[in-house]
């Protein structure tokens, strides 16, 4: 079993980092688990190739019919034990404690955490902005378009609510695509970095590693000092990273298991 023993009560900041794994266990597929693929016309395609702005530019109406599917399964969704355990630990930490998320699904809101320590630095699926970026604001989905079947295509009434109110363009999803950039307006770049070099523990939960900023905070904080924990049934380069800082551990397994137990073990030690 785990050694949580070695696990010290962090003395300053504690920051959780969270990927699709969190999620996956209230139903939402992550993108490179089996589900992950998905079928445009005649061709296969994986995520990576349909999250991206050169494939919304070439067929903005797959791209939005894919995006609203995504979007009924995320609504559809509950929080699981993971998530709740976050909010018991923003509770025991308050101002020392920040949650980065690269989920998109809204489920860490839906939990608890409070809006001011909770950064989604890939945005979220519930919101839309205009393509053009005419200075509209972002805007939510709106409701009568929340429950679309996998694979069926999108409809022209669905197509009219999803342009810009200001300037009539496309609206696009609020989130960051393959290839695209972080910035800081909308998905706090610089501030999730500052942050990371200032914590004392990071915990990292179900994320392959696989994109740019979640690696870069990783190595932020470790070079800074910051213990490591990475919960994650598979080995994946954080959990390796882990290994080479001071009692920082990789817990092999689901983290609505062992999320509440290491937070448990964490509260206990702060009161
Ligand atoms: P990923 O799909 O690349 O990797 C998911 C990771 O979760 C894997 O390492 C896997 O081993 C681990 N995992 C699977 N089940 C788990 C469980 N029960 N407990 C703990 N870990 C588990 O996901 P990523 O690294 O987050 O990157 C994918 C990108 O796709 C991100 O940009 C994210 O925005 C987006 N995405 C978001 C959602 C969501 O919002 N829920 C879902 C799919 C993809
Ligand atoms: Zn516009």
């Amino acid at each position: 079993m785990f050694n949580f023993k070695a696990i010290s009560h962090p003395t300053g900041n504690v920051i959780v980092l969270t990927g699709a794994g969190i999620s996956a266990e209230s139903g939402i597929p992550t993108f490179r688990g089996p589900e992950g693929y998905w079928t445009v016309g005649s061709h296969v395609y994986q995520p990576q190739e349909l999250a991206t702005w050169s494939m919304f530019q070439r067929n903005p109406e797959a791209i939005w019919a894919w995006y609203l599917y995504r979007h009924a399964v995320c609504n559809r969704a509950e929080p699981n034990k993971g998530h709740l355990a976050l909010v018991d630990l923003e509770r025991h930490f308050q101002d020392r404690f920040l949650l980065i998320t690269q989920n998109v699904d809204g489920l860490h809101r839906r939990a608890g955490t409070s809006d001011d320590r909770l950064y989604e630095i890939h945005g979220n699926i519930r919101y839309m902005r205009c393509s053009k970026q005419c200075g509209a604001p972002l805007t939510s989905i709106p409701d009568e378009l929340s429950d679309k079947a996998r694979g069926e295509p999108l409809t022209s009434d669905e197509a009219a609510h999803l342009h810009c109110i200001q300037c009539g363009a496309w609206t696009r999803p609020h989130v960051l695509w393959f290839d695209e950039y972080y910035d800081e307006e909308h998905f706090r770049f610089h501030s999730s970095l500052e942050r990371a070099a200032a914590c004392s523990l990071l915990i990292i939960v179900g994320t392959s590693g696989a994109t740019n900023l979640p690696m870069q905070i990783a190595i932020t904080a470790t070079r800074a000092g910051a213990t490591l924990i990475d919960i994650n049934p598979d080995e994946n380069p954080f959990s390796e990273l882990a290994l080479q800082t001071k009692n920082g551990q990789h817990l092999a397994g689901n983290s609505s298991e062992l999320l509440p137990l290491l937070v448990e073990k964490l509260a206990r030690e702060v009161n």
